[in-house]
């Protein structure tokens, strides 16, 4: 099939070079021509493990290409897909202009029974709203929008895609659903299990999935900070009630509080259909409160640890987790913001994310390399779970730190590997060890 990707973002470009990959043509458009022109020279402007080489490939094979001119590429298309960004607006709720302003653009260039499909995660009736906007324009009511939400998650975006738990086909008409079911046609054989619902359902779902793997982190959080007290370990608390089948293992981590593109903005998008719709969503909405404020709290006890004014604190990982360079919302975003406040010099490393957070938070040093940005450092602190980091030599940084303190909001290691080097290790959900 013919296949549009409007958006060439982490969604759109993973979707559009495994749609490459099931053996469709894939041309994928965006409005930023700097990277369109990078793309259209192979050069893949994010960080997703393996996703330059199923690009390259793909485009040598003359099955995907990149370009700025939907008026070109959109009426050969049998599917449109919309990839756009669906940032927080001011109330917490989701900005659909994007998504609004790719439909207006697409509508009077698509043949007729082309399907334009919301891959974008967007709120319950955005897919019947986008229908009634392109009926209009097209003065025609006989359009086709479906919803096809996505699951994959940042850094391990292509196995997610080709060996996904479930595809959700949102579709309010048969051709909408059968487009969706001969695009997944591959996967479907592999036996990947698809749920054909309406698009509202579609809609749902994705929020509903997020919301509940993010209360899962809360939850565990919750019960880290009682463990710390109690002097338990979470982590053989995790790994009790998550061996429970009805339960499972996954997204029971305890640490700094999630962040990230997703769960942030679409538990607050969740939350605002909840009281747009009078059906308060109150368990969303205190994990929402809870998980800022444990960023903040996080800040405040690295502060704790230095026992002192000043200093100068190492931060590993800035990303919001391993594996990618999104700083979106990530746990370094609210702490060294107040650490900096706190008049603490502040030396930072992330193998990946050096220049996204440049960006969003000046007034850091950055260092090449963990052992260098450790020196000197009165505290140490780890926020995100790079393997580099896992495999850190203690007894070097214990040599080359001036204080003794490792804050490692990610539990990466045994207490006893940290204070045989003479250091004081504080984790999350256990008692601070020395
Ligand atoms: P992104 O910001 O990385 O990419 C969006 C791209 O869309 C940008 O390159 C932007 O220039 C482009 N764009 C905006 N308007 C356009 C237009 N009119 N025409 C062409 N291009 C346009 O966003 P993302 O992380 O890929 O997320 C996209 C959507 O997918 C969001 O709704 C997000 O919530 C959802 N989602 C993201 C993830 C994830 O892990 N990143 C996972 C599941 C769902």
């Amino acid at each position: 099939m013919n296949v549009v990707m409007i958006g060439a973002g982490y969604v759109g470009l993973t979707t559009g070079a495994c749609l490459a990959e099931l053996g469709h043509r894939v041309v994928c458009i965006d409005t930023d021509a700097m990277k369109i022109a990078r793309l259209k020279r192979a050069e893949v402007p994010i960080y997703e493990p393996g996703l330059s080489e199923l690009i390259r490939r793909h485009m040598m094979a003359g099955r995907l290409a990149f370009s700025d001119d939907l008026a070109s590429a959109a009426p050969q298309a049998d599917a449109i897909f919309i990839a756009v960004g669906t940032p927080s607006d001011d109330d917490g709720d989701i900005d659909l202009s994007y998504v609004k302003g790719a439909a207006a653009e697409l509508a009077p260039l698509v043949k007729s029974d082309a399907v334009i499909v919301i891959k974008s995660t967007v709120v319950a009736g955005t897919a019947r709203m986008i229908a009634n906007l392109v009926a209009e324009i097209r003065g025609d009511s006989d359009v086709h929008v479906a919803s096809n939400p996505e699951f994959l998650r940042e850094g391990s975006a292509i196995g997610d895609f080709l060996e996904a738990d479930r595809i959700v086909i949102g579709a309010d008409d048969a051709r909408s659903a059968d487009v969706l079911a001969e695009l997944y046609a591959p996967l479907r054989k592999k036996g990947v299990p698809f749920v054909t619902t309406t698009t509202t359902n579609a809609e749902l779902v994705k929020y509903a999935a997020n919301a509940f793997l993010a209360l899962k982190i809360g939850f565990i959080n919750e019960v880290a900070d009682l463990c710390e007290a109690a002097d338990g370990d979470v982590a053989a608390v995790a790994e009790g009630i998550g061996l429970d089948r009805r339960i499972g293992r996954a997204f029971l981590n305890a640490g700094p509080g999630f962040g990230g593109s997703c769960f942030p903005k679409d538990t607050r998008a969740f939350a605002a259909t909840g009281r747009r719709y009078r059906q308060p969503q109150t368990l969303v909405e205190t994990l929402i409160q809870r998980n800022e404020a444990r960023k903040a709290k996080l800040a405040a006890k690295i502060i704790a640890e230095l026992g002192r004014k000043g200093g100068r604190v190492a931060v590993l990982g800035t990303a919001f987790k391993s594996n990618t360079d999104d700083v979106r919302d990530s746990a370094a975003l609210t702490v060294i913001p107040a650490l900096l406040d706190a008049g603490i010099a502040v030396v930072a490393h992330d193998p990946k994310a050096r220049k996204a957070t440049e960006r969003l938070v000046p007034g850091a040093a950055w260092r090449d390399c963990p052992y260098e940005a450790a020196r000197d450092a009165d505290a140490l602190v780890i926020l995100t779970e790079w393997d580099d980091y896992a495999r850190l030599d203690l007894r070097r940084i214990s040599g080359l730190m001036a204080g003794r303190s490792i804050v490692d909001c990610r539990n990466l290691f045994a207490p006893h590997e940290v204070t045989r080097h003479g250091l004081k290790y504080v984790s999350i959900g256990r008692r601070p060890a020395t």
